[in-house]
C-alpha cells in the first residue's frame, strides 16, 4: 500500500509528480494517487477526493 501525499488516502499505487514552485529552484516531489494526479486523474475515473 502507498499513501497519497495530497489527500492522505491509502491507495494501491501512487505516481510520482513533480510540482514546480514559483522560483523553479524549489521543486517538491509528491506521490499522488490516481484521483489527485493531474495526469492520471483523467485516465482513471472514480476518484475518492
Ligand atoms: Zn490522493
Amino acid at each position: 500500500m502507498a499513501e497519497c501525499d495530497h489527500c492522505g488516502s491509502d491507495v494501491v499505487h501512487v505516481w510520482k509528480h513533480r510540482r514546480a514552485t514559483d522560483t523553479m529552484t524549489y521543486r517538491t516531489t509528491e506521490w499522488l494517487c490516481s484521483g489527485c494526479h493531474p495526469e492520471m486523474g483523467e485516465v482513471f475515473a472514480g476518484g475518492h477526493c
